[in-house]
């Protein structure tokens, strides 16, 4: 009978060839990478099928028909979070720092949303101009995000004193993301896609969701809307306006630093003066590559299928071009976003919508939860970014935070940045954990009470 090559064997192979210490921490999943000698049957469970309570739709008279149903209610929790980008990400952490109950409800496998797996890398207006000098306005849990990455070699670059917007590696940050989730003790629901909401008179009172184990419901006290477009408050009927703007698809390149540009110029290649093979990533030999595409609405499933093959075969074109040229034979494309790039889609229509024009005057507010920096940090001063941008007008127990919160057409790309993004995240989770402590409405928050634990978890408000 043919042996299995087992863990054991593994370790005494290693051993006697004095690397058994060295490689001790090897993993299971490492082991077991190889294919299983032959005549062996790799061991698989048996175990009773799911039992999943199912309400197929019909067919009757041409209509497709969904029967009226009880959705098993799979969690309750104090704060529910929907979306873990970057704003999502920030709101769990605050809430449950606070000491209140979070939930953390993501459709894919992993956080960061278009910072990660949009491949967005880039951390633009971290800081801006004041008394004369520069200040950082992203700290917090963003900023305390970024000096976990600047402990990982090779997590960050340009995270240091003097310098601003930062550039992450997208698996590192995916894993100092984790860590800090899951230290802060929010109880994760991944590959779980909110598609409808709970109202109690009118009220949020939790998220629907679709996943492998069917459609099932969350409850909690106070909702983030966290999804970059607005998915929850749109389903809750809460007032809003869409804003389409150029949907991309980003992509890395490898083996950059073994491209001779000037014999691709050379050869007749068309590159762009500044950053020719695409931006620095902390991977030396990696670059990413932004793309910009059509403002249509990326809330059209035909319109998302058409973008992510036509972006995906141009992106794969232009790479076979730059490998086909003399100098750029060892480039190759290293991945594309598992992503589609929308940049914008729902705005709420908050209690106060923040202008382009306010925030180049920086305006102060009584209520300000957060400051946004300058896209280069000599162009301008911080602005203010008052709570009313996170409110919806009338609907309640929920916040926005993100891309999608409450400002003018202009703003909205200062707003819709990774570090703002960040900041009005932390600021959601705050408020919405203040809410839940004082039994109250998140129109009705004591703002002192919000911005007090805000400076306490290491905001900057000004
Ligand atoms: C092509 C492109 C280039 C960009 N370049 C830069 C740049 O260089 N620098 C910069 O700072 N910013 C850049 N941005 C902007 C920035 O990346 C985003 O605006 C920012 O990530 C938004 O953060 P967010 O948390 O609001 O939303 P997102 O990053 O969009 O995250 C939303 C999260 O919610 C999840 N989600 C969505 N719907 C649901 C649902 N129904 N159920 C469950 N989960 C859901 C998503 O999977 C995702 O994880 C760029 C954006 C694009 C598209």
């Amino acid at each position: 009978m043919t042996k299995r090559f087992t863990r054991r064997d593994l370790f005494a192979l290693m051993s006697a060839a004095g690397l058994g210490p060295a490689f001790a921490s090897l993993t299971i999943a490492q082991e077991n990478e190889g294919l299983p000698a032959v005549g062996t049957v790799p061991e698989r469970k048996l175990v009773p099928p799911m039992d999943i309570p199912r309400y197929p739709a019909s067919l009757v008279g041409g209509k497709v028909i969904q029967p009226e149903r009880p959705l098993p209610v799979l969690h309750e929790t104090d704060v529910l979070v929907v979306g873990g980008g970057p704003a999502g990400f920030a709101a769990a952490v605050s809430a449950a720092r606070a000491g209140v109950r979070t939930a953390l409800v993501e459709r894919y496998g992993y956080f960061g949303g278009q910072w990660t797996g949009g491949l967005v890398l880039l951390v633009i207006s971290t800081h801006a101009k004041a008394n004369g000098g520069i200040v950082k306005v992203m700290r917090g849990i963003g900023d305390e995000l970024l000096e976990r990455l600047n402990k990982i070699p090779g997590g960050v670059i340009n995270q240091a004193p003097g310098k601003w917007n930062p550039t992450v590696d997208p698996e590192a940050t995916k894993y100092v993301m984790d860590e800090m989730i899951t230290k802060a003790g929010v109880k994760v629901f991944l590959h779980c896609w909110a598609a409808d909401v709970v109202l109690e008179n009118g009220a949020v009172r939790g998220v629907v969701f679709e996943s492998k184990s069917g459609r099932q419901a969350i409850l909690a006290r106070v909702v983030v809307d966290a999804t970059g477009d607005g998915d929850i408050f749109a389903a809750a009927g809460a007032e809003h306006e869409m804003r389409l703007h150029a949907i991309g698809l980003v992509h890395r390149l490898g083996n950059v630093d073994r491209a001779d540009i000037e014999k691709m110029k050379a050869a007749g290649l068309k590159l762009p003066a500044s950053r020719p093979l695409g931006a620095a990533t902390p991977i030396p030999s990696v670059t990413w590559i932004n793309l910009r595409g059509p403002s249509t609405n990326c809330l059209d499933i035909a319109e998302l299928t058409r973008l992510e093959l036509e972006h995906r075969r141009s992106i794969w074109q232009r790479v076979q071009e730059l490998r086909s040229t003399p100098g750029g034979e060892q480039l190759y494309l290293l991945q594309t976003a598992p992503q589609l790039g929308v940049r914008t889609s729902r705005l709420l229509a908050g209690t106060y919508k923040l202008t382009f024009q306010e925030s180049r005057e920086g305006k102060k507010f009584p209520d300000t939860i957060g400051v946004g920096g300058a896209q280069n940090a000599n162009q301008h001063g911080g602005w203010p970014i008052p709570y009313g941008t996170l409110l919806p007008k009338k609907l309640d127990n929920l916040l926005a935070a993100g891309r999608c919160i409450c400002v003018d057409e202009k703003l909205i790309e200062d707003m819709r940045l990774i570090a703002p993004c960040l900041t009005t995240g932390h600021a959601a989770g705050a408020a919405a954990a203040v809410a839940v402590q004082d039994k109250c409405r998140p129109r009705d928050v004591d703002i002192a009470k919000v911005q007090k634990l805000l400076r306490d978890q290491g905001a900057y408000l000004g």
